[in-house]
């Protein structure tokens, strides 16, 4: 279903976003599919649940992928204008995954540079959809940091590199897509625990570099030089770095 399909369906907040930032477009047509379709599309299954949805592009078109694309509920609302936010800043020219990666490149960029280029970027439209839209990813935020907080992190262990490194982006996740004080305060105090003090350290220097973003228009560059930043801080090799990293200019 093409973007025109599924406009009528959608609120008008909703489709007042998707003018906008189908108005910066480079030419490629948006795509609503289901799962199957995405699978046929990507070969891979994106395993959502009925409140989850996700984005990819290709060359010719970029697709928003839902679980099930009818009815179009205003519970598909949020995760609709989350991934619609991930295609503003692609049509930003943001930085997207290289696709030509090894197994043990793929293997670190789904535990680290992917997920921080995520959060990275929610930092960005999570207060540009609330205060311009009304739109409130927060809310989901909070669900998930609740969840979090009963179900997932009293069995974390802070025994490899690979579960520091975890806990670190979490962290930072947690910080930038939640805005209960309630749940954020009871957060702070889980991770003020021996175990995992030195971890909300360097997620403490992470955080203001993150936060930064949001106060500027969208600007890939700026975007590389602050995620170089967060990778100096968490102190990851170089070496490792995504390809998209030596692309930033001189400042
Ligand atoms: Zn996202």
């Amino acid at each position: 279903m093409d973007s025109e399909d599924i406009r009528s369906q959608l609120s008008p907040t909703l489709q007042k976003l998707m003018d906008d930032i189908l108005s910066h477009s480079d030419g490629r047509p948006l795509v609503f599919v289901d799962e199957l379709e995405y699978e046929i599309i990507t070969g891979k299954s994106p395993e959502l649940t009925e409140d989850e949805a996700c984005f990819t592009g290709s060359e010719k078109r970029f697709f928003i992928c839902l679980k099930s694309l009818a009815p179009m509920t205003p519970e598909k609302e949020l995760p609709v204008s989350h991934e619609m936010g991930h295609l503003w800043l692609t049509l930003h020219s943001f930085p997207r995954e290289n696709r030509n990666i090894s197994d043990e490149q793929q293997k670190r960029y789904d535990s680290l540079f992917g997920p921080l280029l995520e959060v990275m970027e929610h930092a960005i439209f999570y207060p540009w959809l609330k205060n311009n839209y009304g739109i409130d990813l927060y809310r989901v935020g909070n669900q998930r940091l609740v969840d979090f907080l009963k179900n997932k992190f009293p069995n974390r262990k802070n025994e490899s590199q690979g579960d520091q490194v975890s806990l670190i982006l979490n962290y930072i996740k947690f910080k930038v897509e939640s805005n209960s004080s309630y749940w954020q305060e009871r957060f702070s105090r889980a991770y003020s625990k021996n175990k995992f003090i030195d971890l909300k350290l360097v997620g403490e220097r992470v955080l203001p570099i993150i936060q930064e973003l949001a106060s500027k228009p969208p600007d890939p560059q700026y975007f590389i030089k602050k995620y170089r930043e967060v990778l100096e801080t968490m102190n990851i090799e170089q070496e490792l770095w995504p390809d998209f990293c030596s692309l930033v200019k001189k400042y």
